[in-house]
C-alpha cells in the first residue's frame, strides 16, 4: 500500500510532500521523490502522516477498563483507542486484590497471544500502577490494597510475561528491591504515588527507576529546601515524565514547564483514561464500589477526587500543541517515540522509518485524526466511521 501527497514526520525529519510505502505490516519505503504507481493506494491531501500514538498509562475507555479482566473489554478497548490515533497501549491495572491483579493480567496474556482477534491498537502488555504505592498519595487508587512489595505476589504476576511497566512508591525499601530486580528484567520503573524526597529519588533512579507517573500529580510537591520527587523529575535528566495534558489534571503553563525542562525526548504523553472516556457527561458508574461520575471533561468520585481522566490521545495532542504553541512536527516524540523507548520498543514501533512497523495515523491541518493504520492495516477511518 501506498500511502502519498503526505507531510511526513519521519524519524531522520519532516518530508513536506512524501509518500510511504507499506509491505504487509512494515514501512518499506520514504520518499519525496515523485511517488510510484503502486496499488492500493491513499492520497493523504497534502495532511500530516505521523507515528501512531502510543498510551502506556491507560486503564479504560468506551464503557471498558483493563481490570474488567475480560477478552470483551481489551477488545473493546482497542477499537476506541484507535478511533483516536492510538497503535499501541499498555493494558494498566491498579490497586486492587492479588487474585484481581493477576486476572487482568492473565487476560492480557491471552488477547496478546492472538493479536488477530484486535481490530484497532496493538496491546503492547501491561503497565502495574500500585498496589505498591504510597498511601499519603492514593490519589483515587483504594487505600485498603495499598502494600508494600511482595515478591512471591509480583512473581507469579510478572509469571504471566506481559508486564512492561510498573508504577510504585520508591520511598519504601521492599519497593526499591523490586524497583531493582525489575530494571535489571528490562521492565521499566516509574516512581508514582509517591512521597519520595529528591535524595530517596536520586536512590531511586541509581536503582533504575527511569520515570514518573503522571508527573505533578499524586507525588511530593516542589519545594525550595527539598526538591521532592517533582524536582527530581524536572531536574534529573535519566527521569522521563508522564504528562496528562487534558487541562485539568495539569495547568496548561504546567504542560509547557515541563516541556520547556525536559523536551521531546523527555515527555510521555499519557491518557491515565478511565472507563468514563468516550461516555457522555454526567455518565455515573461503579468503580470498586465507589460512585464515579462523568462531568466537565473529566472522572471525580463523590469527595471531589479526580478519578482518572476521560482524555483522549487526539485531545492531548490537539492541548499540547496549544499549551506548548508548538508545531506537532516538534512534539510528535512525545506520543510515540518516547513511550516507545521507555518499555523497550523503540526498535520496532513508534517513529517513521523503513523496516519500523506502519504504525501510523494521518491527521488534518487542526490535528484531528482522519485514518489509523495498525501493522500496515487501516483501522480507522474517520470516511467510514
Ligand atoms: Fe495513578
Amino acid at each position: 500500500m501506498l500511502i502519498y501527497n503526505a507531510r511526513i514526520l519521519a524519524e531522520d525529519g519532516v518530508i513536506e510532500r512524501g509518500w510511504l510505502r507499506i509491505d504487509g505490516e512494515q514501512i518499506d519505503a520514504v520518499s519525496d521523490t515523485p511517488p510510484p504507481d503502486d496499488s492500493p493506494r491513499i492520497d493523504a491531501g497534502g495532511r500530516t502522516l505521523a507515528p501512531g500514538f502510543i498510551d502506556i498509562h491507560v486503564h479504560g475507555g468506551g464503557g471498558h477498563e483493563a481490570m474488567d479482566a475480560t477478552p470483551e473489554a481489551l477488545r473493546g478497548l482497542s477499537a476506541f483507542y484507535a478511533r483516536h490515533g492510538v497503535t499501541g497501549f499498555l493494558a494498566t491495572t491498579w490497586t486492587a486484590a492479588d487474585t484481581a491483579i493477576l486476572n487482568a493480567l492473565q487476560t492480557v496474556a491471552d488477547v496478546m497471544a492472538d493479536p488477530a482477534a484486535l481490530n484497532g491498537a496493538d496491546l503492547l502488555g501491561a503497565h502495574v500502577e500500585g498496589p505498591y504505592i504510597n498511601e499519603n498519595k492514593s490519589g483515587a487508587q483504594p487505600d485498603g490494597y495499598i502494600r508494600r512489595a511482595d515478591r512471591a505476589e509480583f512473581d507469579a504476576w510478572r509469571a504471566t510475561g506481559v508486564i512492561r511497566r510498573v508504577t510504585i512508591a520508591p520511598e519504601f525499601e521492599a519497593n526499591q528491591a523490586l524497583a531493582a530486580d525489575c530494571a535489571k528484567r528490562g521492565i521499566s520503573v516509574s516512581a508514582g504515588h509517591t512521597d519520595a524526597t529528591f535524595t530517596q529519588m536520586q536512590e531511586a533512579v541509581a536503582r533504575g527507576v527511569d520515570s514518573t507517573t503522571h508527573t505533578f500529580n499524586a507525588m511530593r510537591g516542589l519545594h525550595h529546601r527539598e526538591p521532592g520527587t517533582v524536582g527530581a523529575a524536572l531536574l534529573l535528566s535519566q527521569l522521563r515524565c508522564e504528562v496528562i495534558a487534558d487541562g485539568v489534571h495539569l495547568h496548561p503553563a504546567i504542560v509547557d514547564l515541563l516541556w520547556r525542562v525536559k523536551g521531546a525526548d523527555g515527555l510521555i504523553m499519557i491518557t491515565d483514561a478511565v472507563r468514563g472516556a468516550g461516555l457522555a457527561e454526567g455518565t455515573i458508574y461503579q468503580q470498586d464500589g465507589r460512585r464515579v461520575t462523568v462531568r466537565d471533561g473529566s472522572a471525580y468520585l463523590d469527595d471531589g477526587t479526580l478519578a482518572g481522566s476521560t482524555l483522549t490521545m487526539s485531545a492531548a495532542v490537539q492541548n499540547v500543541a496549544r499549551f506548548t504553541a508548538c508545531d506537532f512536527a516538534q512534539l510528535w516524540p512525545c506520543f510515540s517515540r518516547t513511550p516507545a523507548r521507555v518499555i523497550g520498543v523503540d526498535d520496532i514501533t513508534g517513529s517513521i522509518a523503513t523496516g519500523k512497523r506502519a504504525d501510523l495515523v494521518l491527521l488534518d491541518d487542526a490535528l484531528n485524526v482522519t485514518q489509523t493504520i495498525v501493522k500496515g492495516r487501516v483501522v480507522y477511518d474517520v470516511a467510514i466511521d
